[in-house]
Parts: structure tokens; sequence; C-alpha cells
């Protein structure tokens, strides 16, 4: 079955906010993370049992639901800037998430990955990294941008 296709299916079988809940959990997850968590994994067992040949592996279903589930869009890969000591606790992390408390507006658009600004930070304090982002959060995120500097 075509990857939309089983999302679509998962969405009809889980009810909205669950597909968005379970979306996010896999998003979100430690790099480390190996398996799905209980209530996701009561969930995707549940519903693979409706469905022939539906994956079960972890990878498989973390590449599956690699999308925003907000906006539906597929996450792509970037590499862009961030503070040398900036932990990665998930693949979606945002470099800016943290860095200006209470600013981040991560409810409407959770997966940026928003570069810092390479004048805010010595040479030397700044690395590369590779995130996963969603090319409407990251528009979300940049019109924001755009209505501070104004
Ligand atoms: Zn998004």
């Amino acid at each position: 079955m075509k990857s939309k296709l089983l999302r679509e299916s998962f969405r009809s079988y889980a009810g909205d906010e669950k597909y968005r809940r379970f979306i996010r959990a896999l998003n979100t997850a430690s790099q480390n993370a190996v398996q799905l968590r209980y209530w996701q994994d009561v969930l995707w067992t549940g519903f693979a049992s409706t469905v022939p040949d539906c994956p079960c592996d972890y990878s498989t279903i973390q590449q599956l639901f690699a999308v925003c589930e907000l906006h539906d869009c597929d996450l792509l890969t970037d590499t862009v800037l961030a503070p040398y000591s900036q932990l990665r606790h998930s693949r979606t992390q945002s470099p800016d998430t943290g860095l200006q408390a209470g600013t981040i507006d991560n409810d409407k658009y959770p997966y940026p990955g928003w570069p810092v600004s390479p004048d805010d930070w010595p040479p030397h304090e700044n690395k590369f990294v590779d995130v996963l982002y969603c090319p409407k959060c990251r528009e979300l995120r940049a019109q924001r941008e755009r209505e501070n500097e104004t």
C-alpha cells in the first residue's frame, strides 16, 4: 500500500487527534529511539491487524510518518547552522528552539528547522547540523521573522 494511502487509512482508524499525537510523538522521539511508545504500539498493532502486509518495524513506521501532522507536508532534510553546544534530542529539533524563550510558537509551526544567525554566535560556537523540517512550518517561521523586523 502506498504511504499516503496507508497514512489516510490510519487517520480514519485512529481519528484526527490520535493520528496527530502519534506523528508528533514519532517526530519528536529521541534520535536513539528504537521502538514505538507503549500507547503508540497498542494503536499501531490494532490498526496493523486490519491491513494486510502492514509494516511493523520502527524505522519503516518512522519513515512512513515523516510528515508534518499540521500541514500534511513531507518532511525535508536541510543542513543548518546551530549553536555548537546544542544537544539535539530529535531529528526535527530546530536550532532556534529554546534560544528565544517565549517567542517560538511551536504549536503553529512545530518543524521549522530554523537556523540560528551566525551574527548571534562567535564563529567557533557554530556548527552545521542536519535537520528534518516542514516547508510550510518554515514559511510560517519566516513570516514571523519578517513581522518582528518591521
Ligand atoms: Zn508543518
